[in-house]
């Protein structure tokens, strides 16, 4: 039988990946959590998800004696996700989260090792790790074709546009452009290079400072530095269009991916020439493979476990720090 997968956060995100649910095979979309009933109704109808599969944010403990849903997907705003996971950890059931995970790596932490008490597991949203043309450059630089890899630049931005929304309220979003944009270009940079970075500096910049209020960040650039003495540099910002490249320079040839990590196509191309892969639906390929890993145990190209998850929220935690103390910032 197929992932039965309830959704929790029925809004923009949550709509695009139930109707890329629709084309899965290995997961079925059979079970919403909202706060909203008339959405919940809404659902039903669309979905044909039965009545006794829905739930709102006072019952969802429930969801503990329901055989019929394996997996709950939470996309809901990023500070509502650490209590949230553990809850359903706590009912048993496996865990998909979106990015970013938590809103730092002590939170990240809790959730982990609250999914591994309850013997669940616990998977992160992090869709470009299913990516075609991403992986082929993640398969050249593992089969040595781009030489010794010195540089990685990855930006990661949008304007953002009503200033009343959660991703720019510190307490839902847990900071600014960096939690929601800059992560994929953190994210990147160590799927991109292969390594984990051993230092962090990072310069922060606000225009707005209305719009993007204390602890909400517009835009910050960061580097990074690896152990075989690759370096990084990075831009995440809420206030600059077409920001989404990631490249990748190595001594023998090169990456780029430009779109990076928008909904499709990506576009990328090597120093041998274009990387011609067909357009998947990221959230249809990724909840194929997340099914595999959750039922059958499957070990997925990169990671997309909630350790992976902690892995960016303690380089998250350090370009903060690195912001406002201005200091170089080491990292284990
Ligand atoms: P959204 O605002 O469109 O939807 C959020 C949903 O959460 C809404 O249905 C809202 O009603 C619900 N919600 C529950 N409690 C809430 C509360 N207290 N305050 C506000 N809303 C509440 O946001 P979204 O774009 O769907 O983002 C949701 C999550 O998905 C975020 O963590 C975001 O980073 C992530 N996301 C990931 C991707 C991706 O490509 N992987 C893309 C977009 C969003």
């Amino acid at each position: 039988r197929p992932l039965n997968v309830a959704i929790m956060g029925l809004g923009g995100y949550g709509t695009m990946v139930a109707n890329a649910m629709r084309a899965c095979k290995k997961a079925k979309l059979n079970g919403v959590i909202s706060g909203t009933p008339s959405k919940i109704s809404d659902w039903q109808t669309r979905y044909r998800i039965p009545e006794k599969n829905c739930y709102n944010y006072d019952n969802f403990d429930n969801i503990a004696s329901n055989p019929d849903i394996d997996a709950v997907y939470v996309i809901t705003p990023n500070g509502l996700h650490k209590d949230q996971v553990i809850r359903v950890a706590k009912a048993g059931k496996h865990v998909i989260c979106e990015k970013p995970m938590a809103v730092n790596a002590k939170e990240g932490q809790e959730m982990v090792d609250a999914c591994k008490k309850a013997n669940v597991k616990l998977l992160v949203g992090y869709r470009m790790h299913f990516e075609p043309k991403t992986l082929e450059i993640i398969r050249l630089r593992k089969a040595g074709e781009l030489g010794k890899i010195m540089f990685f630049q990855g930006l990661s931005g949008f304007t953002i546009g009503d200033p009343k929304q959660w991703r720019l309220n510190k307490a839902l979003a847990g900071g600014g452009s960096l939690m929601d944009i800059g992560i994929y270009a953190v994210n990147g940079a160590r799927y991109m290079v292969g390594e984990e970075p051993v230092w962090v500096t990072a310069e922060e910049t606000k225009t707005d400072p209305v719009k993007f209020a204390e602890g909400v960040d517009e835009t910050i650039q960061f580097q990074f530095g690896f152990p075989s003495g690759a370096i990084a540099s990075c831009l995440s910002s809420y206030n600059i269009s077409y920001l989404d490249r990631f490249f990748l320079s190595g001594d023998k040839g090169f990456g780029e991916l430009y779109p990076a990590t928008g909904y499709g196509p990506i576009m990328g191309r090597t120093n041998k020439g274009e990387l011609s892969f067909l357009h998947v639906t990221h959230q249809t390929v990724q909840m194929e493979e997340m099914a595999d890993i959750i039922l059958n145990g499957k070990t997925p190209i990169v990671p997309v476990d909630g350790e992976e998850a902690v892995k960016d929220l303690k380089i998250m935690d350090a370009i903060y720090l690195a912001a406002k103390t201005g200091k170089k910032i080491p990292l284990k």
